[in-house]
């Protein structure tokens, strides 16, 4: 039976990251994915500053520099436009990317592997190995054989619908924000630009969120979407297909962008869910450590979660690397919820509280005005992760 100080599964941002951070430090890593390199997912492909910096530390600068660059939001409010540049901040750059989910998350599995990690690919996670209450391993299926895999730490990356968060209770936490999002790739002939779009929409049952972007990939092509949250379970409700149809309807006719009808034929029409804003709380059970979307770590403001994906990503292998070091060993490891509350506590308490008085028809009446919605944008810009 093989062994491991950590597995790491799923290869998304977040595992990919702290596989990478885990294996460079020496320890025996594996990285497990049910899905084959290169893979899509179903994401609006914006990265923020923030995520440029993350990805520029751990020394992916160079690569970054062959995919599209943006240097600032575009925000579209009824018939008003404006347009923020991403801030100067000390130690951010002042630029994102807009780089599709096949190649970035290609990308980093590559750049695991390349700091020693091994890399088990089309494996299936189905359940983990418990030994007196603490997870020692996972058991995998691939290719039709069923084995398990022991490992002194596991790290669970596998995304919003984490059968290894199901599997030990680490699941989002009732009441806490949810987003849905929707997003197409579509090829058209506007010209190509530096700005991420984003679009307030107002939708006919008024208990939700939204917004729509587009987010230029390059050549003409468009990450095309919406994403809607909020608190109310009513949210739900909402029919992100009806919603793109209405910003499909409302984009110039000179783009030549293709129909509804006809993104559906071509299958990038793909809806996934984002738990936000810490949704899994406490992100950890003796043995294991959730990062990323299985730990609901996305920003509850507009649901980003790349660049807090690899954040958690790397805490999570820095508390993996401790506890295989300490006497209390994998058991406790409190110390990943306070290393989580320290990055993100503070603002995601402030994101939360907004979100609650948004789900109140009056508060949005009242704030989703001009100014209002000039202010948001402007803090959010601010912290370099809009
Ligand atoms: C439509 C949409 C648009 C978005 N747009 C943006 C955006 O523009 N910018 C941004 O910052 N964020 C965006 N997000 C959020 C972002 O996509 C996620 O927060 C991010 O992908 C989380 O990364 P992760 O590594 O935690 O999980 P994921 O990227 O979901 O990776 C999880 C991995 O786990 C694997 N896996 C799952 N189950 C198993 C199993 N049982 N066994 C083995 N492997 C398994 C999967 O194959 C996958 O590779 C968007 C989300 C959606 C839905």
């Amino acid at each position: 039976m093989d062994s491991y100080d950590v597995v790491v599964v799923g290869a998304g941002p977040a595992g990919s990251t702290a596989a990478w951070r885990a294996a460079s430090a020496g320890a025996k890593v594996l990285l497990v994915d049910k899905a084959v390199f290169p893979r899509d997912k179903p994401c609006g492909d914006g990265l923020t500053p923030r995520a440029t910096k993350l990805l520029a530390d751990i020394g992916l600068e160079h690569q970054l520099e062959r995919f599209h660059r943006v240097n600032r939001i575009r925000l579209f409010h009824g018939r008003r436009t404006r347009e923020y540049p991403w801030p100067k901040r000390e130690g951010f750059p002042t630029h994102g990317y807009v780089i599709s989910r096949m190649r970035l998350d290609d990308m980093l599995v590559r750049h695991a592997a390349a700091a020693g990690a091994l890399v088990s690919q089309g494996s299936h996670v189905i359940a983990p190995v418990i030994d007196d209450d603490v997870v020692t391993g996972v058991r995998v299926r691939s290719g039709g054989r069923e084995e398990e895999i022991r490992s002194r730490i596991v790290i669970a990356a596998d995304g919003a619908s984490s059968v290894l968060g199901r599997a030990m209770g680490m699941v989002p936490n009732v009441g806490s924000p949810l987003g849905m999002a929707a997003r197409a790739l579509i090829a058209s002939e506007r010209p190509d630009d530096d700005a991420l779009e984003v679009y307030t929409i107002r939708h006919h049952r008024g208990f939700a969120l939204g917004y729509a972007w587009l987010f230029p990939l390059g050549n003409g092509l468009l990450n095309i979407g919406m994403a809607v949250h909020g608190t109310d379970p009513r949210w739900r409700e909402v029919g992100l297909t009806d919603l793109m149809q209405l910003f499909l309807n409302r984009l110039p006719a000179e783009w030549r962008v293709p129909s509804l009808a006809e993104i559906r034929r071509e299958g990038t029409l793909k809806a996934w869910r984002v738990p936000m804003g810490l949704a899994v709380w406490p992100p950890w059970s003796a043995g294991i450590l959730a990062a990323g979307d299985a730990a609901g770590v996305a920003k509850p403001t507009t649901g980003g979660g790349i660049s807090k994906a690899i954040q958690s990503g790397l805490i999570s292998a820095e508390v993996a690397l401790e506890a295989l070091d300490t006497a209390t060993g994998p058991r406790d490891l409190s110390t990943y919820e306070k290393r989580l509350e320290d990055t993100f506590g503070k603002v995601y308490e402030t994101g939360r509280r907004y979100l609650r008085v948004m789900s109140s028809r009056v508060a949005r009446r009242l704030l989703l005005t001009g100014p209002g919605i000039r202010l948001a944008a402007r803090k959010m810009v601010g912290q370099a992760d809009a």
